[in-house]
């Protein structure tokens, strides 16, 4: 058997994990730190290079681990300036990872899954079902590769979990990823700058919580009554709005933060004056900021974006009624890489 067969890919390990072995190897916990360092600060890929560790400990990592990145199949460039990317993995399957830069912000919108099992009917990722979840090592490679060939002032500062897949549908290792992003000995990166996009799984968002990851949640609510949000998102038959709505009402959340609610647009279907009226009762004490999404269309869609003047509205009553709405800019539209247009097609049209 090839020795990659049986070692792991050391993205995927947790800091715990590592301490663990170390213990059985009679290895000092303290270690773990220095590996943690090469890897994550340092960006190292070769145990053989950690000088400050025993050579017999670089060789009996290096018997057990190895390091393995999704890879860059794809790039394509938005007229916004958003880089799409096309990312195999070890298995050869594909996702997508967007990163999108603005003034004060370079985001990274990244997958947890090749598909979806939800079948929301205005996205385009439920079209391909769920073909499998992605792991830790998986999540997180997605930032290390595509951050590995960004320039220093392109480096990625915020990471919203809003590409391909439901998180919260893949817990386990969506956890694993998170707490490597946020841990000072890894990747480091403030609790503030990452989202976690959800269709509002209530169990698993009671999981969630008790990770106590102080992690920024956003809730796709997307319908004010739950007739209309049975036909967009089937999830409602199982977690109808009122038992969402509960269950972020009793989320504890840290002084100064709210819950995102995003609300996507749809001509005809959720954005009348009522829908408006009915989001705001929905939403009175829930600690939220609104964000409105207007639908980014695909080929195979039934439905269309409201007008301008529409959506201002429905933002304005919003506002009025003393809630913090935004209408969200979409981003990397022409290239099918906005929310609800991924599904990993490998483009001819493609720029590498
Ligand atoms: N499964 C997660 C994360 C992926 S979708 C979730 O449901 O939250 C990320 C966001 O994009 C969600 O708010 C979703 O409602 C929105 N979205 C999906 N398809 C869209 C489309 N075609 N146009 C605009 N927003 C869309």
């Amino acid at each position: 058997m090839n020795r990659l067969d049986i070692s792991r890919n050391f993205f995927g390990i947790s800091e715990l994990e590592l301490q663990e072995k170390f213990s059985d190897w009679k290895v000092e916990t303290y270690r773990v730190h220095q590996v943690f360092t090469w890897v994550y600060h340092y960006h190292c890929r070769d145990f053989n290079e950690m000088t400050n560790l025993s050579k017999s400990l670089r060789s009996q990592l290096a018997e057990n681990f190895h390091f393995a990145l999704p890879q860059i199949q794809s790039r394509t460039h938005s007229k916004d300036g958003s880089i799409k990317y096309l990312l195999e993995l070890e298995d050869g399957a594909v996702v997508e990872s967007v990163w999108m830069p603005s003034e004060s912000r370079k985001t990274l919108c990244l997958s947890t899954q090749v598909g979806c099992r939800l079948n929301c009917s205005f996205c385009l990722t439920a079209s391909l079902g769920l073909k499998r979840n992605l792991n830790t090592a998986e999540i997180i490679g997605q930032h290390l590769a595509i951050n590995a060939e960004l320039k220093e002032e392109d480096q990625i500062t915020n990471i919203v979990f809003m590409g391909m897949g439901e998180p919260l549908d893949n817990l386990g290792p969506v956890v694993g990823a998170l707490r490597l992003m946020i841990s000072p000995q890894a990747m480091k990166i403030s609790t503030r700058k990452v989202t976690v996009s959800t269709s509002g799984l209530v169990d698993k968002m009671k999981a969630f919580q008790n990770e106590n990851l102080s992690i920024n949640l956003a809730i796709s609510l997307n319908a004010s009554d739950n007739a209309t949000r049975d036909r967009l998102m089937p999830i409602n038959k199982k977690y109808p709005i009122e038992v969402l709505i509960e269950c972020l009402k009793q989320y504890p959340l840290k002084p100064q933060r709210r819950h995102t609610i995003e609300y996507v647009l749809l001509a005809g279907i959720n954005d009348s004056d009522e829908d408006a009226q009915r989001l705001a009762k929905w939403l009175k004490g829930v600690p939220s900021k609104i964000n409105l999404i207007p639908f980014n269309s695909f080929d195979s869609s039934e439905y269309r974006p409201p007008s301008k003047e529409r959506v201002l509205k429905f933002q304005n009553y919003l506002i009025e009624q003393n809630f913090s709405a935004f209408i969200r800019q979409n981003r990397a539209t022409d290239i099918l890489g906005a929310c609800g247009q991924l599904a990993a097609q490998s483009e001819a049209s493609a720029t590498s």
